[in-house]
Formats: structure tokens, C-alpha cells, sequence
């Protein structure tokens, strides 16, 4: 059967750098996704206040996909006037896209290793798939709840086209040393993070004085 497969990669992007998008590339590409879309959060519950506002945030995503067109912006949590819990974003796409189509939540080593904490965590698996990207200084953990997931729902790639969701896949795609944390530090100081994220975004952070 042909199931249409769409991958869902949240963050702050704050700002968005050549990291997420070379991910959101590459993890397009090798799970053979039909869909990528770039999920900004509203305010991170697990995170402090971004730099950027939503707006700007919106503004510099779509200014890095201005020539890539194969990754989208999915602006659903920051149009709401609260932060959204993953599980209901994903129970919204699943009602739209209904139950035939494939949707995987992708996320880092080190989110996915307190996904326990995450609100009504055990349903998430019931409506998308998880795939879980290797990150340097984190393993996943050996025992308890999260572990206890990974034991039941393990599985290979192939599972993305073969079901709907279900499965937890864990993928080691080649990552570019680059993190927001460090560019706004750099722009804090002074420095120039050129190269590190496309040059409009740039731009436009200079534009809007963001991060001084
Ligand atoms: P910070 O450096 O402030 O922690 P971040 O870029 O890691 O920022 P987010 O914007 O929330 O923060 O990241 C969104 C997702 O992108 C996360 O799942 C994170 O694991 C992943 N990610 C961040 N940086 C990279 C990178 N250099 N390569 C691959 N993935 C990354």
C-alpha cells in the first residue's frame, strides 16, 4: 500500500540554523518522508523563553526555506495563545490526515530521554511514530519507563511505510556542529556567526536587532 509519510520536527528555532535544516534534510531523505514540516513551538515547556518573538520566529524560518522546497513550516502552536502540549498538535494532525497516514515525531537523543515527563507521554505512540536522532553525550537509558517503550515498539525504518505509527526508530544521521545557544552568544558579543545559518536569516537578525 502507498501510505503517505509525513515527518513533524518541533523546536524553538530560535534562530533556525543550518543544523535543523540539514537534519530535517537528511531525515526527509532516509526515512523516505513525502512531508517534512517544521513545527516552531509557542513557549517550550521544557525550555526558557526564546529570544525572537513568534513573528520573527515565523519570519526567519521562511526566509531559510525560501529555496527548499522540500521542508515546510507548520505554524499551528505559535497561531494558538498558549503553549500546546505535543499531544494535542499531534492529535490535531492525525484527526486531518486521518489513520492511514504515517506520522513521525522526530526528535533528539537528549528530548527523548525525558520523554516520560512530557504530558500523557504513553499516548504519543498511539498516534505517531518516534523517531529518535543519536545525539554525542546521550545514551539511550538502559531501564525504566522510557527504555520500557523503546523494548515494546523498537523497529526497523521499513516500519514508517508499513504502519501508520507505533514504532520507535532510532536513526544516527551525520549532525553539524551548530546550536542557537552559540549563535546568539556570538551575536551577543559582538561576533559574527556567518556560515552557521543562511545568510538572509542573518540579515534579518541584524535588521530586527535581535539577540544584542
Ligand atoms: P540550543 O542550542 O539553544 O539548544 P537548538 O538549536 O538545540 O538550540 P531547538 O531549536 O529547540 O534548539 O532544536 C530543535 C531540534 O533540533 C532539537 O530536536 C535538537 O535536538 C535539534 N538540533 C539542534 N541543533 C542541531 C544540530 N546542530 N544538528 C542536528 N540537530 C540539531
Amino acid at each position: 500500500m502507498m501510505r503517505k509519510c509525513i515527518g513533524i520536527f518541533g523546536g524553538t528555532f530560535d534562530p533556525i540554523h543550518l543544523g535543523h535544516l540539514r537534519l530535517a534534510l537528511e531525515l526527509k531523505q532516509q526515512l523516505a518522508l513525502d512531508e517534512m514540516h517544521l513545527l516552531p513551538c509557542y513557549l517550550p515547556p521544557h525550555r526558557a523563553a526564546p529570544g525572537a518573538s513568534a513573528p520573527q520566529r515565523v519570519d526567519m524560518l521562511q526566509l531559510a526555506l525560501h529555496n527548499c522546497p522540500e521542508l515546510q513550516i507548520d505554524k499551528r502552536e505559535l497561531q494558538r495563545d498558549k503553549p500546546s502540549y505535543t499531544l494535542d498538535t499531534l492529535r490535531e494532525i492525525r484527526a486531518e490526515q486521518g489513520g492511514q497516514t504515517s506520522l513521525s515525531l522526530c526528535m533528539g537523543m537528549d528530548s527523548f530521554c525525558t520523554l516520560d515527563t512530557w504530558y500523557e507521554w504513553q499516548q504519543l505512540i498511539r498516534l505517531a511514530h518516534i523517531v529518535v536522532v543519536e545525539r554525542p553525550g546521550y545514551e539511550l537509558p538502559a531501564v525504566g519507563p522510557v527504555a520500557e517503550l523503546v523494548r515494546r515498539h523498537s523497529a526497523d525504518v521499513a516500519a514508517i511505510k508499513t504502519a501508520a505509527m507505533g514504532a520507535v526508530v532510532i536513526v544516527a544521521p551525520r549532525l553539524l556542529p551548530v546550536s542557537a545557544t552559540d549563535i546568539r552568544a556570538q551575536l551577543k558579543t559582538g561576533q559574527s556567526p556567518q556560515f552557521l545559518l543562511p545568510d538572509a536569516v542573518l540579515e534579518y537578525i541584524h535588521a530586527q536587532q535581535l539577540y544584542r
